[in-house]
C-alpha cells in the first residue's frame, strides 16, 4: 500500500506539484482533481487564444497524464461535490492548487453597471470556459472600450479586441467570441493605468506586439515618458522598464487617424467611478469623463479562503496570490512537493475507499479528457485552427462520455 495524495486544481501548479512528487516518490498514487472536465487551468482558460506558443506547454502537461500513479479526476468540484474535510480525511496529504476564482473589484461607484466586466469573464469567454459560454454583453454597439490595468492581461484584452479576424485566424478562440468580435464596430481602445508609464508591468514583447497590429495604431497620451527606471531596481527590471519606455515613446510619435482603430495608453488615469443609466457610458477620471461603451478591468484576482489543517499544502496562485507566469509555478510547486514528501516520511498510508470512488459516475478521467481533446482538435483541423473548443458544460460532459 502506498500513500495517496489529492491535488485539487489541474492547472500548471497542480501539474508541477505532481511532477515534483513523482520525481521524489514514483510509487505515490495521485489524484489530480479539477472542477472542469478538462485539465490545464489558465493555460486553457486564461492565456490568450492568439498566443499558441505559450499554450504549447499544455502538451508537456498532457503527457504527464500518461504516468502511472497520476490520475486525472475532472468534473468534481471540491467544496461543492465533496467536502474539503472528506478529502483530508481520506488522503495522506492534500495539495490546494485552485488558483484564483474571481476578479478583484476596483471598489469605485458604478462598477456593477452592465458593460463593466472583469477580465476573468472576458478571457474566460474568448477561451471557451464553460462558466462563461454566453457573450458577456452585446458587443454590436461597442465603439469605445476602456481596458483598466497596466499588466499583460490588459494588453491581451486590448489586442484581442483590436485584431482583425485574419489576425485571430490561427487561434483557438471560441467560435461565439470570434463571431462577436468580428462584428464589433470598434474605434477606440483606451488602456488606463493608475500610475505612470515607468510603473507599468507589461513585458516588452507583449507591448511591442501592439505596435504591429493591422488595423490599430498605438498612441500614448500624457507625460512621464522621459522618466528613468529607479536605479534601485534589479537590472532585469530596469532593462524591462527602459525598453517599455522606448516602445511607448515610439507609440507617442505615431499619428492618430492612420488606421481605423486608435489604441491609446492613458497613464496617471485611475478610474474614480463609472457613469451610465442602463449600461456604462463613461469612466470618471480626475481629468474629466471618458465616454465608453464597454469597460474591462484587468486589475488582478482573488480566491477562496484556503482550507486549513494538518497535511494540507498550497501551491501556485492559491499560495502566492495572482502573480507569476506559468514557469514561475514550477520551482514553487517542486519545493512544496519536497515538503509533502518530508511530511509523509514517518506516516503509515491511510486505508479505505477514497472519496472520488463514490463519484465515479460523475468523474471525467484521462480517457474522457482525451475524447474532448480529440473532438476539439478534429473540429479545429477542419477549419485550419489548432482546435475548436467545446464551450458548454453539456458538450464537454457528453463528449467525454461518448
Ligand atoms: C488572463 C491571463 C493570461 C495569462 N497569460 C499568461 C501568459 O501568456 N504566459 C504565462 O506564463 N502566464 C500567463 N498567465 C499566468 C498563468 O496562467 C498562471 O501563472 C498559472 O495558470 C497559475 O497556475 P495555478 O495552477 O496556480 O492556477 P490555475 O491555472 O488557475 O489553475 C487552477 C485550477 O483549479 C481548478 N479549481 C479551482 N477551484 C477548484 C475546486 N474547488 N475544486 C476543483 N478544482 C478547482 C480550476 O478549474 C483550475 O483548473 C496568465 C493568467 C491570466 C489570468
Amino acid at each position: 500500500m502506498t500513500h495517496r495524495i489529492a491535488i485539487v486544481g489541474a492547472g500548471p501548479s497542480g501539474f508541477y506539484a505532481a511532477d515534483g512528487l513523482l520525481r521524489l516518490r514514483p510509487d505515490l498514487a495521485i489524484d489530480l482533481i479539477d472542477r472542469l472536465p478538462t485539465p490545464l487551468g489558465l493555460v486553457r482558460a486564461g492565456v490568450a487564444p492568439d498566443h499558441q506558443g505559450t499554450k504549447a506547454v499544455a502538451r508537456q502537461f498532457d503527457r504527464m497524464l500518461d504516468k502511472p500513479g497520476l490520475c486525472f479526476t475532472g468534473n468534481i468540484e471540491i467544496g461543492r461535490d465533496l467536502a474539503w474535510e472528506a478529502l483530508r480525511a481520506a488522503y495522506d496529504a492534500v495539495i490546494v492548487a485552485t488558483g484564483m476564482t474571481r476578479d478583484r473589484a476596483l471598489g469605485v461607484p458604478g462598477e456593477a453597471l452592465p458593460g463593466v466586466l472583469g477580465s476573468f469573464r472576458f478571457v474566460g469567454w474568448v477561451n471557451g470556459h464553460p462558466d462563461h459560454a454566453g457573450p458577456p454583453i452585446d458587443l454590436s454597439r461597442v465603439r469605445r472600450v476602456a481596458v483598466i490595468g497596466n499588466g499583460n492581461v490588459a494588453i491581451d484584452v486590448a489586442r484581442l479586441l483590436a485584431k482583425t479576424p485574419e489576425e485571430r485566424a490561427k487561434s483557438d478562440i471560441s467560435p461565439t467570441a470570434e463571431a462577436a468580435l468580428a462584428a464589433v464596430p470598434i474605434e477606440e481602445i483606451a488602456i488606463l493605468g493608475r500610475r505612470g508609464p515607468v510603473d507599468a508591468s507589461f513585458t516588452n514583447n507583449e507591448l511591442a506586439e501592439l505596435g504591429r497590429l493591422q488595423r490599430a495604431v498605438a498612441l500614448v497620451a500624457g507625460d512621464g515618458l522621459e522618466a528613468e527606471p529607479p536605479a534601485s531596481d534589479p537590472t532585469p527590471e530596469r532593462l524591462r522598464k527602459s525598453k517599455n519606455l522606448e516602445l511607448l515613446r515610439g507609440f507617442a510619435a505615431n499619428a492618430s487617424g492612420t488606421k481605423p482603430v486608435a489604441l491609446r495608453f492613458l497613464f496617471n488615469a485611475g478610474p474614480l467611478g463609472f457613469a451610465g443609466t442602463d449600461r456604462v457610458e463613461a469612466v470618471e477620471l480626475a481629468t474629466g469623463r471618458l465616454p465608453v461603451d464597454l469597460v474591462v478591468t484587468c486589475i488582478g484576482y482573488s480566491g477562496e479562503p484556503m482550507p486549513q489543517g494538518e497535511g494540507v499544502f498550497a501551491v501556485g496562485w492559491a499560495r502566492r496570490g495572482p502573480s507569476g507566469t506559468i514557469p514561475t509555478n514550477r520551482a514553487d510547486s517542486h519545493a512544496v512537493a519536497a515538503s509533502v514528501i518530508e511530511w509523509l516520511k514517518d506516516r503509515a498510508p491511510k486505508s479505505g475507499v477514497t472519496p472520488p470512488d463514490g463519484l465515479a459516475a460523475q468523474r471525467v478521467d484521462t480517457a474522457g479528457w482525451r475524447r474532448i481533446d480529440a473532438a476539439e482538435t478534429a473540429a479545429g483541423a477542419a477549419v485550419d485552427r489548432p482546435r475548436v473548443k467545446l464551450a458548454t458544460w453539456d458538450a464537454l460532459r457528453s463528449v467525454s462520455r461518448a
